[in-house]
């Protein structure tokens, strides 16, 4: 079995929700992850805050702008009179229960629910827009089997069992569709994993069922070698490791979610990506191969916060690190660079919703700097030891860029440098001339 993820752009039109149908329609047992149509989640989001600010009459005239778009979708989509009537009844339902939150103060459980309604109207149109077509296929509610632990992590056992479960009622059926992106969370409300969640859902079903492939169908043939929203000509990775995927999701390219890899890594699944708009080109293979050496690609993430801890106690002194690293662990914040000296340590975070508690624990250890606004850039590829040059030809690059940080060494896949959000852009169009 194969897991095919198409992305809101993917579905985000009558003619290529047409489209996919020749990419779907052959003989071949499949489960279909779909995302909300394009721009959806977004407008959602947009309607959720204007609640929140008590500005009703938008946030009206808001879910009514995005009715109107899915209203002309399914004219066009539809061909019978049976049908668009189905369509439209199933935009109406879907528009009521989301309008029916407007004139209340939101919760995050309620603001969930109305982002799951992207996903849910996109499954549920296309599996009518197949039935019109002949085709038979069945809707499986992503809702029943994906579930997140109280540390936001999927349940993978649980998957595994609900899905299979699931599965296991249809024998003779080949096409599945689910909804990418949304869950249950521990308390068994409506959840969902994060912004451009549903590469995550199309891996974590891959590893459940322990699939052939995972394809993530998007709008670009693949993984490029530098970020295509700011460096012209940039070109596809035809083979990348999972390891240098990774790196890359992880640092910005938004082609595919932070944690989409791991689930893949883990049961030996390979990941496709390919483009919707041109089916016909290669894409990239993520798998367990690497494939030859020096820079690769490179990505970046923005938001990132540096906090330096400079203390006299350090010199000489074991034991420092691992209180300074308890404080970031008891609130749960990641930290992604680090760098030392003998009396001071800096680490880069990008989760700051805890940053004042922190800085205040941390100034128990020392003095404490913050610095916000800044970007890593992030060079992946597979930089061997025994080879030299790779870090020469990496900061002769960067030679004008005031660099803050430089992680170098922590893996044999990436060799990032902390810079000022400002010269971001400016380092991943220099980084350009060595990938
Ligand atoms: P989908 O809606 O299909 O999930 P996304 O917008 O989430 O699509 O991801 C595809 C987009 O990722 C591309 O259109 C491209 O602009 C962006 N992107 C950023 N970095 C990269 C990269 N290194 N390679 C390919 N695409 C990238
Ligand atoms: N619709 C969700 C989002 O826009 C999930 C996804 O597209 O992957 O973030
Ligand atoms: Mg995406």
């Amino acid at each position: 079995m194969k897991i095919l993820k198409f992305g809101g752009t993917s579905v985000g039109s009558a003619s290529r929700i047409k489209k996919l149908v020749s990419l779907i329609n052959d003989n071949q047992s499949k489960i279909i992850v779909l995302s909300a149509i394009s721009g959806t989640t977004n407008e959602l989001v947009r309607f959720s805050n204007l609640i929140n600010q008590n500005e009703y009459q938008s946030a009206q005239e808001c879910s009514q702008n995005l009715k109107r778009q899915y209203i002309e979708l399914i004219d066009e989509l539809f061909s019978s009179n049976e049908y668009k009537n189905k369509g439209e009844e199933i935009i109406n339902h879907h528009f009521s229960f989301i309008d029916s939150y407007n004139f209340k103060a939101l919760n995050l459980f309620k603001e969930k629910t109305i982002l799951a309604q992207g996903e849910i109207l996109s499954t549920t149109l296309f599996q009518h827009y197949l039935t019109e077509c002949k085709i038979e296929s069945v809707l499986l509610s992503a809702l029943n089997f994906m579930r997140i632990d109280e540390n936001g992590e999927p349940k993978q056992a649980y998957i595994e069992e609900m899905l299979s479960k699931e599965l296991s009622q249809y024998q003779n059926q080949t096409i599945f569709i689910t909804q990418g992106f949304i869950c249950r969370n521990s308390f068994g409300e409506i959840d969902n994993l994060k912004r451009g969640g549903s590469d995550y859902t199309a891996t974590l079903i891959g590893a459940a069922i322990k699939a052939e492939e995972v394809q993530i169908w998007t709008d670009i043939d693949g993984m490029h070698n530098n970020d295509p929203r700011i460096v012209e000509n940039t070109k596809p990775i035809e083979n990348l490791s999972y390891d240098e995927a990774a790196e890359l999701a992880y640092f910005g390219a938004k082609i595919l979610h932070p944690s989409s890899v791991q689930p893949a890594k883990e049961k030996g699944i390979p990941i496709l990506l390919k483009n919707t708009l041109e089916p016909q080109k290669k894409g990239s293979k993520i798998s367990g191969q690497t494939q030859g050496s020096g820079v690769k690609a490179i990505a970046s993430k923005d938001n990132i916060t540096a906090i330096k801890i400079k203390s006299d106690k350090m010199l000489m002194a074991y034991g420092f690190i691992r209180k300074v690293f308890e404080v970031f662990e008891s609130y749960k914040t990641p930290i992604d660079m680090i760098t030392t000296s003998e009396v001071s340590v800096s680490v880069t975070i990008d989760k700051t919703d805890s940053l004042i508690q922190i800085v205040n624990e941390l100034k128990n250890y020392g003095e404490v700097e913050v610095d916000e606004n800044l970007s890593i850039v992030c060079v992946v590829g597979n930089f061997i030891s025994e080879s030299k040059g790779y870090a020469h030809t990496i900061f002769q690059s960067l030679k004008d860029i005031p660099i803050r940080m430089i992680s170098y060494g922590g893996s044999k896949h990436n060799i990032s440098v902390l810079v000022k959000t400002e010269h971001k852009n400016q380092c991943q169009l220099l980084l350009n001339e060595i990938v």
